[in-house]
C-alpha cells in the first residue's frame, strides 16, 4: 500500500445472546436446529394486538458485554422501532434501540504493528430482535419463489459498534478476534461465526493521508467469517484506492462480499439512518437500570482475556505468543488452569506451564483442525493430561511416543500410562539392554564408524538414529546419544 492515503475502518458486530427463549415472546431462541416455522407464536410472528414483552436475561447480558468492553450502563434505557418494509420483517419494523441504548463509550484494547497497541473506541452496545429468514428456493422447470422461516425473527441480539478507529485491515481483524475471546469468556453469545451467531457488518473508506475529512464510506453486508472480513477489507481498501488514483469519487454505497468471487459487489446506493424513521416503541416502558443491578452483574464478571493473558505472561512466564494463542480459546485457558495444579508436586511451575502451553497450542489445536472437533467433544481431561506430561518430563516416554497417546486421549480420554503400554510404547531407559544394541548398530555400520574415527563427528547422529529404529524408537535417545559416544571413544583410543 502507498502512503498517500488512509484507510479507517469501523465495524458492526451482531451476536445472539444466550437465551433460552425469544426477546419478547417465550418461543425457544434455537432456531438453528429446529424445523421451520416451529418456534412461533403471534407476538413473533407480529399479529395484530398482541404486546411484546421483555427478556430480563437478554438486557442482563448485554448489560455484561458492556462492562466488559469498559463502556457505560445508561441509568435508563428505551425501545424503538426501525421501520423498513422488507419480507423478513413480519411487523414491518424492528424492536431496535436507537438514541439511548443500554451501553454506550467503551473501549477494546488491540496490538498493531506500528504502534505496539492502541484502543478501539466502542461506540454503543444496543439490544434488538433478529429477523426472519428467507429461503430462495428454485424449482427444475426455473420457476424462482422465496419461503419465510419466522423461526428466527424475535431472537435477541446485541449489536456493538465501534467507533472508526482501524486503519488496516489487520487491525480491523485484531479487533474482531478480541471481541470474540471478550464475548466468549463471559459468556453472552456462543458468538459461532458459522452457525450466524456472530455476523459482522464493516464500514471502510479511505481518504488522502492528513486529511481531517473522512471518504465516501462503503458499508460491506453479510461476512460471516474472520477470514472473509478480512479478504472483503483487503478488496475494498485496494479498490477504492485505485479508484482515487485515476481520479474517481468513491460512491457511498452498500456493498456484499461474495466469497466464490473475491470481490465485493455494490447491492444499494445511498442509504442513510433517517430513512428508517425511528420511533419510540409504545408498547414497551423505557428501563430502569440501578446502581445495584451493575453491581451485581459487575460481581458475576470472569477474568477477561487480556488480563489473563498479562497473569499468563507475569506468573506463569508463557510468552506473548504463547499468551495469546491461548487466550483466543476460553476452554483452551480452562484446560491450561485446571491441569496445572496436578503438576505442582511433579514439576517446577514454570516448566510445567510452558510444556501444558505447548501441548494444547501446538498438538490440541493440531487435533482441533484436523477433526473438525469442538470442545464437548474432545475427551483430554486435566487429570489424565498432567501424567501424560510427567511422563515425558521423567523420559519415560520420548516426545514422539507422547504426541501418539495424546491424540488417542484427545479422542478417546483414557490413562496415558495404560495407552502407552497397550501400544508397547513405553521407553527403554535400561542401560544394559540399550548397550546390547548399540553394540549391535556398530558393528553392522562398520563404514560409519570408520567415518567418525576419521573425524567426522555427524556419524554419531546416523547411529543413535539406527539405535532409535531398532528400538522401534522406544529406547531413550538421550542415553542412547551418551552410548553410542562413548562406545565410539573407546575405539578411537584403543
Ligand atoms: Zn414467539
Amino acid at each position: 500500500m502507498t502512503d498517500k492515503y488512509e484507510t479507517v475502518i469501523g465495524l458492526e458486530v451482531h451476536s445472539q445472546l444466550l437465551t433460552l427463549s425469544k426477546m419478547f415472546c417465550p418461543c425457544g431462541s434455537d432456531y438453528q436446529d429446529s424445523e421451520p416455522n416451529t418456534r412461533v407464536c403471534p407476538v413473533c410472528m407480529g399479529m395484530p394486538g398482541v404486546l411484546p414483552v421483555v427478556n430480563k436475561k437478554a438486557v442482563n447480558l448485554v448489560i455484561k458485554t458492556g462492562l466488559a468492553l469498559e463502556c457505560e450502563i445508561s441509568p435508563e434505557t428505551k425501545f424503538d422501532r426501525k421501520n423498513y418494509p422488507y419480507p423478513d420483517l413480519m411487523k414491518g419494523y424492528q424492536i431496535s434501540q436507537f438514541d439511548i441504548p443500554i451501553a454506550l463509550g467503551g473501549r477494546l484494547s488491540i496490538k498493531t504493528p506500528e504502534t505496539g497497541g492502541k484502543y478501539i473506541r466502542i461506540t454503543r452496545v444496543h439490544l434488538e430482535e433478529d429477523v426472519a429468514k428467507l429461503v430462495h428456493r428454485k424449482e427444475p422447470n426455473g420457476e424462482t419463489y422465496s419461503l419465510l422461516d419466522i423461526n428466527r425473527a424475535g431472537v435477541p441480539l446485541m449489536e456493538i459498534v465501534s467507533e472508526p478507529d482501524m486503519n488496516s485491515p489487520e487491525e480491523a481483524n485484531e479487533y474482531l478476534t478480541n471481541l470474540h475471546s471478550i464475548i466468549r469468556f463471559v459468556e453472552t453469545s456462543t458468538a459461532n461465526m458459522e452457525e450466524g451467531s456472530f455476523r459482522c457488518d464493516a464500514n471502510i473508506s479511505v481518504r488522502p493521508l492528513g486529511s481531517k475529512k473522512l471518504g465516501s464510506k462503503v458499508e460491506i453486508k453479510n461476512v460471516n467469517s474472520f477470514r472473509s472480513v478480512f479478504r472483503a477489507l483487503k478488496y475494498e481498501e485496494t479498490r477504492q484506492r485505485k479508484l482515487l488514483d485515476a481520479g474517481h469519487n468513491i460512491e457511498q454505497e452498500t456493498r456484499g462480499w461474495s466469497d466464490d468471487r473475491g470481490t465485493t459487489l455494490s447491492q444499494r446506493t445511498k442509504e442513510y439512518a433517517a430513512d428508517y424513521r425511528y420511533f419510540p416503541e409504545p408498547d414497551l416502558p423505557p428501563i430502569l437500570i440501578s446502581n445495584e443491578w451493575v453491581k451485581s452483574i459487575q460481581s458475576e464478571m470472569p477474568e477477561l482475556p487480556a488480563k489473563k493473558k498479562e497473569r499468563y505472561i507475569d506468573l506463569f512466564g508463557l510468552s506473548d505468543y504463547d499468551a495469546s494463542v491461548m487466550i483466543g480459546d476460553k476452554e483452551s485457558t480452562q484446560l491450561f488452569e485446571n491441569t496445572l495444579p496436578y503438576l505442582s508436586e511433579s514439576m517446577d511451575q514454570k516448566d510445567a506451564a510452558k510444556a501444558t502451553a505447548n501441548w494444547i497450542n501446538v498438538d490440541l489445536n493440531r487435533m482441533k483442525n484436523e477433526l473438525k472437533y469442538n470442545w464437548p467433544e474432545i475427551k483430554l481431561n486435566p487429570k489424565e493430561f498432567a501424567k501424560l506430561i510427567i511422563l515425558v518430563d521423567d523420559g519415560k516416554i520420548s516426545n514422539s511416543m507422547a504426541k501418539t497417546v495424546f491424540d488417542d486421549m484427545f479422542v478417546n480420554g483414557g490413562d496415558p500410562i495404560k495407552i502407552s503400554e497397550d501400544k508397547g510404547l513405553s521407553q527403554i531407559n535400561d542401560a544394559s539392554s540399550i548397550q546390547n544394541v548399540v553394540t549391535e548398530t556398530l558393528l553392522e555400520n562398520q563404514s560409519a564408524v570408520d567415518d567418525y574415527l576419521n573425524g567426522k563427528d555427524s556419524a554419531v547422529r546416523y547411529l543413535v538414529g539406527q539405535v532409535m529404529k531398532k528400538t522401534k524408537g522406544q529406547a531413550n535417545p538421550q542415553v542412547a546419544s551418551k552410548m553410542v559416544t562413548s562406545a565410539l571413544i573407546k575405539q578411537k583410543t584403543q
